[in-house]
């Protein structure tokens, strides 16, 4: 086992599949979960919690293909979550096994207001069930990871005791989480101490620590942490997840990266070493970004700490004039050192298929030969259009290209007329999954109104649109618009991406992508028990 009980480095614990994945409306299917998984490992992350597999069949699979693909000899642990209840802990043991470093997490609420009110049960059952059902686990794996849910709230005697059972049980990690994001650093750190000080065998299992972003301070506080022993930090791309979501990885890490020498002392290492604090390869950082915002749906705001389209921008005219003098003087860290690049131009009209490959290849997407062609047709087609084509185009076209719901409604066909003094209509050919093509047309206020009642009137699912969003992948006049949008069935949400150089049919591939989601999910009714939904709700506040 790797770095497993001590570590004298920061383990970075992704856990955008699991808890990132519970944001809403960031429902991601398998083929987008196994993209996501194969870019963090490319990241460098250490573990990747790829879901909770009792959660439903669907949840169960794309854990099992992960651990398959990704779970490597040299790739990250792959972990499961489960609930401190056998039937979930066999679940995630049997999805795991065909990984080579697997890990189960499991956890049980230590708050005294759990116990009553959600569990029904004393503290001294609680503690017996710590203790076996980490026995279970560890009859599955080597690699076992508690969390004692609501541990904030938790009476700190007890917590302690839960802990200690919990590692003598064979748990190798410990995690504390702030579900509710309500600590305030030095709060944190101070809990984080305490464990550290109190709980006699903590030494045997690394530090752990998972919170929730709801006063912006999920990243200050695990720095904090840092400091105590925390040495293993749960994180997500771009902060996603539950409410206002999850800490950044992409923040700690550069946090750890630009203040080293200040972090040095505290993991017993010289002030100045130059030793990496994690294994992260930074310059994966701006392109996992992306990848991940694009199948959520979920957008990254302008200016997010590190990944935001502002970040490296240096506009005001006083910082221009430093920049130019020194780069130093206003600038922390360096835009390569993200992977955000010059964005060359790297292909043309006349690059060919191998060209295309090869590039691709650089940019590390693995296409099979249908999936190859397809894009590079739409590389031509974008040509053709477009003069100068950068890696932000390519990543753009085979995103679209890849990573697409089932297309059970297509669209053929799609005409808008438009302009001052007219009125909005749009016409939309649609194949339906029957195979019938049905034509018809709206009027709206404007021309992506017009196409959206068009389509309504042919798919015919009611919902209610609540996000649209248009953004350009490169400066010019001639550039790709990507358009995402985010639609509400009942309860759910649900989202839809399309890029093209005519932001009118992006607009509408990307409402049929979207209605398409919806569609799997009404037609295959609900797959999940209600045992299975139970447990999705239970595991949404750890
Ligand atoms: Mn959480």
């Amino acid at each position: 086992m790797r770095d497993l009980p001590s570590s004298d480095r920061i383990i970075i614990f992704d856990t955008t599949l699991r808890d990132g994945e519970q944001a809403p409306g960031a429902t991601l299917n398998g083929e987008e979960k196994i993209a996501i998984a194969r870019q963090l490992a490319r990241l460098g992350v250490d573990v990747i919690e790829a879901g909770f597999a009792f959660a439903s069949p669907g949840d169960f699979d794309a854990v099992r293909r992960i651990a398959e693909l990704v779970g490597t000899e040299d790739g990250p642990v792959i972990c499961s979550l489960a609930r401190a209840i056998p039937a979930d802990i066999k679940a995630a043991a049997e999805a795991l096994q065909p990984a080579v470093h697997g890990r189960i997490h499991t956890f049980i609420s230590t708050s005294d207001i759990h116990l009553e009110y959600q569990l029904k049960k004393s503290r001294s059952e609680v503690l017996a069930i710590a203790e076996e059902m980490v026995t279970y686990a560890k009859s599955f794996v080597e690699d076992v990871e508690f969390s004692p849910m609501d541990a904030a709230r938790s009476e700190p005697a007890y917590l302690y005791q839960v802990l200690e059972k919990a590692i003598d049980a064979g748990a190798t990690t410990i995690n504390i989480p702030d579900t509710v994001g309500y600590m305030t650093p030095s709060e944190f750190g101070d809990m984080i101490r305490g464990i550290k000080e109190n709980v006699p065998n903590i030494d045997n299992a690394i530090l752990s620590v998972h919170g929730h972003n709801d006063l912006g301070l999920a990243v200050a506080s695990f720095l904090e942490a840092i400091k105590y022993g925390a040495r293993q930090l749960e994180c997500t791309i771009n902060g996603i997840g539950e409410r206002a979501g999850n800490a950044a990885l992409e923040e700690l890490v550069m946090a750890l990266h630009v203040r080293r020498q200040y972090f040095n002392p505290f993991l017993g290492r010289p002030v100045d070493s130059e030793v990496p604090l994690t294994k992260i390869n930074t310059t994966e950082i701006y392109r996992t970004s992306r990848l991940v915002s694009n199948m959520t749906g979920m957008l990254v705001q302008p200016n997010k700490a590190i990944v935001g389209a502002n970040a490296f921008a240096h506009e005001s005219g006083i910082h221009q004039d430093g920049m130019l003098k020194n780069r130093n003087t206003y600038e922390i860290m360096d835009a390569q050192s993200i992977g955000l690049t010059d964005n060359q131009i790297v292909l043309g009209k006349h690059s060919g298929r191998n060209a295309f490959r090869t590039r691709l290849g650089e940019l590390g997407f693995e296409l099979g030969d249908q999936e190859l062609n397809k894009a590079f047709v739409r590389f031509k087609e974008l040509a053709d259009k477009k003069k100068e084509i950068t890696d932000w185009d390519l990543e753009s076209i085979v995103n679209d290209e890849t990573q697409q719901p089932p297309e059970l409604f297509r669209l053929e066909m799609v005409q808008v007329s438009c302009g001052s003094n007219a009125q909005p209509t749009a016409t939309v050919r649609i194949r339906t999954p029957q195979g019938e093509e049905l034509m018809d047309a709206a009027t709206g206020t404007g021309p992506v109104d017009a196409i959206y009642k068009a389509i309504n009137r042919v798919i015919q699912v009611p919902n209610q649109l609540i996000e649209f969003s248009v953004q350009s992948v490169t400066a010019g006049i001639d550039a790709i618009g990507e358009v995402t949008i985010r639609l509400k069935y009942g309860e759910r949400i649900f989202s839809g991406r399309s890029a093209n150089t005519d932001i009118v049919v992006a607009s509408a591939q990307a409402y049929v992508n979207a209605l398409n989601r919806l569609y799997v999910v009404l037609e295959g009714g609900s797959s999940t028990t209600q045992a299975q939904q139970e447990a999705g709700r239970e595991a949404a506040s750890v």
